[in-house]
């Protein structure tokens, strides 16, 4: 046995746990692998999602000014990213913080998409606002607020975009997988499932980052599996660590909070990534990234910084 194959990941012990768990997923047995379906790759523009490349989504919690977006977006490119994120609706711990731009911000991420070549991921708050996010983006979010609003899972579904689903704050993976499998049911085969954290006794991070739920997720479901290392953290210092565990654990990308002024962000300051922090994060998944064997890493190039204006 050389070096490299003592470090590959287990592929073998997956197929044994799969089987232990179908009884438990049986409501959802759309999403669950089989002999028709080991992987869905989810077309998005010229990316695949669930394929052999590791997708890294980034942007700011909440889209701000088109300025700022615009060069987020570059800077995230550059560094690597595929995805550009940003919320327009945003669903907020108190009614009186910012609740988003709305149309005016589905149009700076449109905007941000023509200038920087980035697909664009945001959140529908509403089964109202589903035609109109949809013609903005081309990944719809649906917040862990809303992971069992099945009305409005339902017509994200029959949007016909593709649909990440982060998983909900108290939320079993069971019933994740349930939600999924709505969507399914309703004639989109393009699901994302999202780890972002979930609800414990334990207040130091501001979620629980469950890692286990990401070795399981692929283990068992055909579905790609995105991290999302920020809201998991709460705290921007952890959020690296929690990605390479995400990339250990075969995540098929990440989602992360990035902002160029991280303590003036309008939302999610404390666990959001300045710039340079992002291309650090981003030159260490590097290493874990290639360890995954035919998966390719993030980036080409590596260690290059660029100077970006803020907004
Ligand atoms: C977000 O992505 O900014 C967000 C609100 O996420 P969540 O629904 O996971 O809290
Ligand atoms: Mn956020």
């Amino acid at each position: 046995m050389d070096d490299q194959s003592s470090l590959r990941f287990p592929q073998i012990g997956a197929r044994t746990v799969r089987d232990k768990w179908l009884e438990q997923f049986a409501d959802s047995p759309d999403v669950l692998k089989s002999a028709r379906c080991e992987q869905t790759i989810v077309p998005v523009l010229d990316l695949e999602i669930g394929g052999d490349e590791f997708i890294t989504m980034a942007g700011p919690c909440s889209v701000e000014t088109e300025f700022q977006l615009i060069a987020i977006a570059n800077h995230v490119r550059r560094a690597g990213a595929r995805i550009l994120r940003g919320g327009a609706f945003k669903p907020r711990s108190s009614p009186y913080a910012f609740q988003g731009h709305g149309l005016e911000g589905l149009k700076m991420l449109a905007h941000a998409r023509e200038e920087s070549g980035l697909a664009i991921v945001t959140e529908v708050m509403s089964e109202c606002d589903v035609s109109l996010v949809a013609e903005y983006a081309d990944i719809l979010q649906i917040g862990t607020r809303n992971m069992e609003n099945y009305t409005l899972l339902e017509a994200a579904a029959r949007s016909g975009r593709p649909v990440l689903l982060k998983r909900g704050m108290v939320a079993t993976i069971a019933d994740l997988l349930r939600s999924a499998q709505i969507i399914l049911d309703n004639g989109n085969p393009n699901v994302i499932l999202c780890e972002r954290g979930i609800r414990t006794f334990e207040t130091a991070t501001r979620n629980t980052f469950d890692v286990a739920a990401i070795a399981l997720l692929k283990s068992i479901s055909h579905l790609p599996v995105i991290a999302d290392p920020s809201h998991a953290a709460g705290h921007r210092e952890l959020v690296p660590a929690l990605a390479r565990i995400a990339v250990a654990a075969e995540a098929d990308g990440l989602l992360v909070e990035v902002h160029p002024k991280p303590e003036k962000a309008w939302s999610d300051g404390e666990q959001t990534l300045d710039f340079n922090a992002f291309d650090d994060m981003m030159a260490s998944l590097d290493p874990y990234i290639a360890l995954r064997g035919s998966r390719v890493p993030a980036r080409t190039s590596s260690g290059a910084r660029a100077m970006e204006a803020v907004g």
